[in-house]
């Protein structure tokens, strides 16, 4: 993967290196040449000096073979322009190495990044594949039931708009997380919050769902104050809440609390429930996991979506989870966030 986006940003990182390398190479040849010229015709006016000759004798002189001085400046310049080429091999060679590893690095978040999109289409689109066939199955089977009556139509219908309603669920699942985990996370307001009003708005909006369960939330909250983005919190904890209560039997209560631990405020939610395995507990934050599907399946609306959101809730908080559970004994969510 990303073998040839790879290679290519290589060897753009190589042709920057090697046009500064060729170019240093040509200035300190050039002036090479320049010093070496200067150093001979230093020594061979010394060498005229010493034997006593005029300038202009230079070229009979016994003392100096003819063309003594070109051919070892031609020598001296051949060297100097060797030993350049073989440097700039050297740092090809170096940087070749060099470029192909650091684009790599470079590379390899994007890739990470892409590799998780396509997870995800491929995940959502499983998803919404559910529903949407089982409207398409049962409408075309009621399309060709010449005797359907009102009252079947009509439960054919109910049954289309449940599932039409987990679309709409899965969708707004869809939209928080994308709001939660695009990269620019600006657009989030962090102000000075009142911790506890907050985790009261969230057990308020669950109150009639436990209700139906015959659960009550048992709430202790301490007044405590936090720089966050306050419908955040509330969702954070309402998606803790929404889960005791789905998996919960009926008349087991849970309990809400919110406490301060020096510079942190800890929210727990405690439930008498299910339980999670603890396999099941380092994979309970990933997109679409749901710990034994065949036993979550039964909630209508698990999608192992609430649990992924409310990690980057807490990311966005810079907040730290830790899930304390046993099967058939119930689960512990607490989260540490900076007062
Ligand atoms: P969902 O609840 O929609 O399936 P989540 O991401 O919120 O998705 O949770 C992922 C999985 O973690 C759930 O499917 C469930 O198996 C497990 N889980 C989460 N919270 C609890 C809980 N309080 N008790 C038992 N199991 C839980």
């Amino acid at each position: 993967m990303f073998k040839k986006e790879r290679l290519k940003l290589t060897l753009q990182y190589l042709i920057i290196i090697m046009s500064v390398s060729v170019l240093f190479s040509c200035l300190v040849y050039h002036l090479s040449v320049q010093e070496v010229a200067r150093g001979m015709r230093l020594q061979i006016m010394r060498s005229l000096r010493e034997n006593d000759l005029p300038p202009e004798r230079f070229f009979a002189s016994p003392a100096l073979p003819p063309n003594f001085h070109l051919k070892t400046f031609e020598e001296a310049k051949e060297r100097i322009a060797t030993e350049l080429i073989l440097i700039n091999l050297g740092i090809l060679m170096i940087s070749g190495a060099a470029g192909y590893f650091l684009a790599g690095k470079t590379l390899f978040p994007i890739a990470q990044m892409l590799e998780e999109q396509k997870r995800f289409v491929a995940d959502a689109s499983h998803e919404l594949r559910t529903p949407l066939t089982s409207i398409k199955t049962e409408t075309e089977v009621a399309l060709r039931d010449e005797e359907l009556n009102v009252k079947e139509a009509k439960k054919i219908l109910k049954s289309n708009l449940e599932e039409v309603d987990k679309l709409k669920s899965l969708t707004d699942y869809f939209l928080t997380l994308s709001k939660y985990q695009s990269s620019i996370k600006a657009g989030f307001k962090f102000e000075k919050v009142a911790l506890r009003e907050a985790v009261e708005t969230a057990a308020a909006r669950l109150t009639k769902p436990a209700g139906k369960k015959k659960i009550k939330i048992k709430k202790s909250l301490a007044e405590v104050f936090a720089l966050a983005n306050k419908t955040s919190i509330v969702e954070l904890v309402s998606i803790l809440l929404d889960n005791a209560i789905k998996y919960s039997p009926s008349g087991k209560n849970v309990i809400l609390q919110l406490t301060k631990h020096g510079n942190h405020a800890q929210i727990t939610v405690q439930d008498f429930g299910m339980g999670i395995s603890q396999e099941d507990i380092p994979l309970i934050f990933n997109r679409f996991y749901r710990a034994s599907p065949a036993r979550t399946k039964i909630e209508a609306d698990s999608y192992g979506l609430g649990l992924s959101i409310a990690k980057s809730i807490i990311e966005l908080h810079h907040g730290k989870v830790s899930v304390k559970s046993a099967i058939g004994q119930g689960s512990t969510f607490s989260v540490l966030l900076p007062a």
